[in-house]
């Protein structure tokens, strides 16, 4: 049966590992709506490519060479956030949100409200908006299936239990291009070397997120919405090898684990095929190759992002979203060369110790904690912390 698919950040790293798989399908997948940000070429050879209904920048000025990438077509063409909105309101049965950053949020709700698959790699989105998110799930009967490597490795491992019996969840953290360094050397850190990610390759923003530990932070606060056995129950180990992905622990003593290549593609086949299960091109495990698989407890003095999640998660209220995007702001400023490697998590710190909204409600509060955050987050920026 053929299936509709739309991918909210077509043109990014998780975007090329979707329409991989969409493109060696073909036959299986109808394409209703591919967005990007302002790479306008990009994402009309896409939509050109897999017959697209709607392609949408969310860069207005990004729209005349839209059009000029489409003309001769008959793919709807449009930009602004508005229609990022609109083309994610289509509806699709499944719907790949994989947007970067806070951006992805309203149209990721939209997609939502429809109902359908939700296959979610927008981490942000879901750290931000938190109980708003779970709830409009649940009210509007869609299903939220998670594309992040370790969350689909635990909803693998959960398959067939009641997590009433799962004693404790381990996301599993490679540490990141930094995992050996002293802080001595993470002060001087760079762009070009927080980027050089050991088993990965990823987008700008997660890529930095992830020599920060950040990234492991905003999947503890992820963890903590999909699966909900409490703060206490979830762990982080380092597992510099990327090969198991994440652990179930249950209360018999049994841990599930799920292993598998570091290739994206695997935890996207996996939604995308939900219940079922798909091909995909990539070589499974050689584990006599790889020889070792080795574990260690996180420093959290060299990376205290993880404790900064985790008692923002606890605070709760405004805290998890304000984290998220003075994060944002913070690795944009590192990524500009504006402020060091350090500061970008201690430039959340400052942001979340002087927040003072209260919790969301609904999606507008959350945009309106998000937009607080990035203007404090912006000040400092510009002075010394
Ligand atoms: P990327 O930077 O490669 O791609 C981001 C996509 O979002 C692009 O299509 C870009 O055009 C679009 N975009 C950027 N800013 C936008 C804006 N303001 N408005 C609308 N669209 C915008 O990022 P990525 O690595 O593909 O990551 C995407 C999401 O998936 C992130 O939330 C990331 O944390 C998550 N994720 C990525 C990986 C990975 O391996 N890349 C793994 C797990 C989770
Ligand atoms: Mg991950």
């Amino acid at each position: 049966m053929v299936r509709s698919i739309s991918v909210l950040g077509a043109t990014g790293s998780i975007g090329a590992s979707t329409l991989d798989l969409i493109r060696r399908n073909r036959a299986d997948w109808r394409v209703v709506a591919l967005t990007a940000n302002g790479d306008a070429a990009g994402l009309a050879k896409l939509a050109r490519e897999f017959g697209a209904e709607v392609a949408v920048v969310a860069d207005e000025a990004a729209l005349p060479a839209l059009r000029d990438g489409l003309s001769g077509t008959n793919i709807h063409a449009a930009a602004g956030a508005s229609a990022l909105v609109e083309a994610a309101a289509r509806g699709a049965d499944v719907t790949v949100a994989a947007i970067v950053g806070c951006a992805g949020l309203a149209p990721t709700m939209a997609a939502i409200e429809q109902g359908g698959v939700i296959a979610l790699a927008n981490k942000e989105a879901l750290v931000s908006a938190g109980d708003v998110m779970t709830a409009a799930v649940a009210k509007h009967g869609a299903t939220l299936l998670p594309v992040d490597s370790e969350h689909n490795a635990i909803f693998q491992c959960l398959a067939g239990n009641d997590i009433a019996h799962v004693h404790a969840i381990t996301l599993t953290a490679s540490g990141g291009p930094f995992r050996d360094w002293t802080l001595d050397q993470l002060e001087r850190a760079t762009p070009a070397e927080a980027v050089k990610h050991p088993n990965w390759s990823m987008g700008a923003k997660i890529s930095v997120d992830s020599a920060t530990m950040m990234n492991k932070g905003l999947e503890f606060i992820e963890a903590f919405h999909l699966f909900p056995v409490g703060v206490e129950r979830l762990r982080i180990i380092v597992h510099p090898q990327s090969v198991v992905h994440s652990m179930v622990e249950y209360r018999d003593g049994s841990t599930l684990a799920q292993l598998g290549p570091s290739d994206m593609r695997v935890p996207i086949a996996s939604a995308l095929a939900w219940p079922a299960r798909m091909h995909t091109p990539c070589a499974p495990l050689d584990l006599a190759a790889i020889g070792q698989l080795t574990f260690r407890a996180p420093d959290e003095t060299r990376f205290p992002a993880t404790c900064v999640a985790r008692n923002a998660v606890i605070e709760g209220g405004a805290a998890p979203a304000t984290m998220n995007a003075a994060n944002e702001i913070a690795v944009a400023a590192f990524l500009d060369g504006q402020i060091g490697f350090t500061r970008i998590v201690q430039s959340v710190e400052a942001v979340l110790a002087r927040a003072l909204l209260p919790a969301p409600g609904c999606l507008d509060d959350v945009i309106a904690i998000d937009a607080e955050a990035r203007v404090r987050a912006r000040e400092l920026m510009e002075t010394a912390i």
